[in-house]
Order: structure tokens, then C-alpha cells, then sequence
């Protein structure tokens, strides 16, 4: 088995399964009044989009903002400066370290992927404005990931 795969930045948790489908994270959705922990499961394959929660009964509609985090160390995958957006750690198939960043409200779809080494973004997937995956590199190179 190969280390492909989305891990957490903070702790190093491996987020997908074996055969790399999903993501699988913590989700919290709030409100003013109430606050629930769901499980959330993601598709693995970059540009595919549509989260699905893991929660019988709870119908989440477009424009829900979820804070994505680690079921391990309870690390909030949501960048503090970019509100709507989520980081993860990335392993391509080739071996490389990439951060992956995408739009965690849903129905919005973005995909991210960015080389810190080389502090540039390699591929924007979806329809986000360029100025603001221009400026990733930076923000996440900023970042202190570990908890
Ligand atoms: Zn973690």
C-alpha cells in the first residue's frame, strides 16, 4: 500500500480509506442556539465535489458551512484568514507533499493544490476568483500546523 492519500496537518491521521475513495472528517455545524459533531465523508478525487454527512436525518442545504476537523485530534481543518476555506495534507501518487485547499460550504466548489516547497499553487479546480488562491502559498506557509 502506497502513502497516498489526505492527512491531517496538525497530528499526521490518515483522513481517507484504502483505496483512497474518500475523506473521511469530523463536522461541525452551529448555529446561534445549538452545535453538532457529525461524520462527514468527502470525495477523495480531486475536482469531484458533493460531501456527504453521516447522519441519519440531518438534511444539510447549499450555503451550510461546515468546520471540517480531525476525528483524531480535533484540529480544525478551516484556515483562520480564509474563512471558507479548509486545508488538508495531501500525498500524491508520486510521493509528493501538497496541502489541498478547498471551499467547505457547500454546493461551492473549489479545489486548491499547493506546493509549499515551492510556494506555489500547482491547480485550481472549480470556479474560485484567482486572487485568492494566488495568495494560499503564502497564507499556509504562515501556518504552524502542529497542535
Ligand atoms: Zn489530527
Amino acid at each position: 500500500m502506497s502513502d497516498q492519500g489526505y492527512f491531517c496537518p496538525a497530528c499526521d491521521h490518515r483522513l481517507t480509506d484504502e483505496r483512497v475513495r474518500h475523506v473521511r472528517m469530523k463536522g461541525v455545524l452551529s448555529g446561534e442556539h445549538f452545535s453538532v459533531t457529525v461524520p462527514f465523508e468527502l470525495p477523495a478525487k480531486l475536482g469531484e465535489y458533493g460531501g456527504e454527512c453521516k447522519y441519519p436525518g440531518l438534511v444539510l442545504a447549499p450555503g451550510a458551512r461546515v468546520d471540517f476537523r480531525c476525528p483524531a485530534c480535533d484540529h480544525s481543518f478551516t484556515l483562520p484568514e480564509k474563512h471558507n476555506l479548509s486545508a488538508l495534507k495531501w500525498i500524491d501518487a508520486e510521493g509528493n507533499e501538497r496541502q489541498v485547499v478547498f471551499n467547505r460550504v457547500l454546493g461551492r466548489r473549489m479545489t486548491a493544490v499547493v506546493c509549499l516547497e515551492q510556494g506555489r499553487v500547482l491547480e485550481v479546480l472549480g470556479d474560485e476568483e484567482e486572487e485568492l488562491t494566488a495568495s494560499l502559498p503564502e497564507l499556509l506557509g504562515r501556518m504552524t500546523w502542529r497542535v
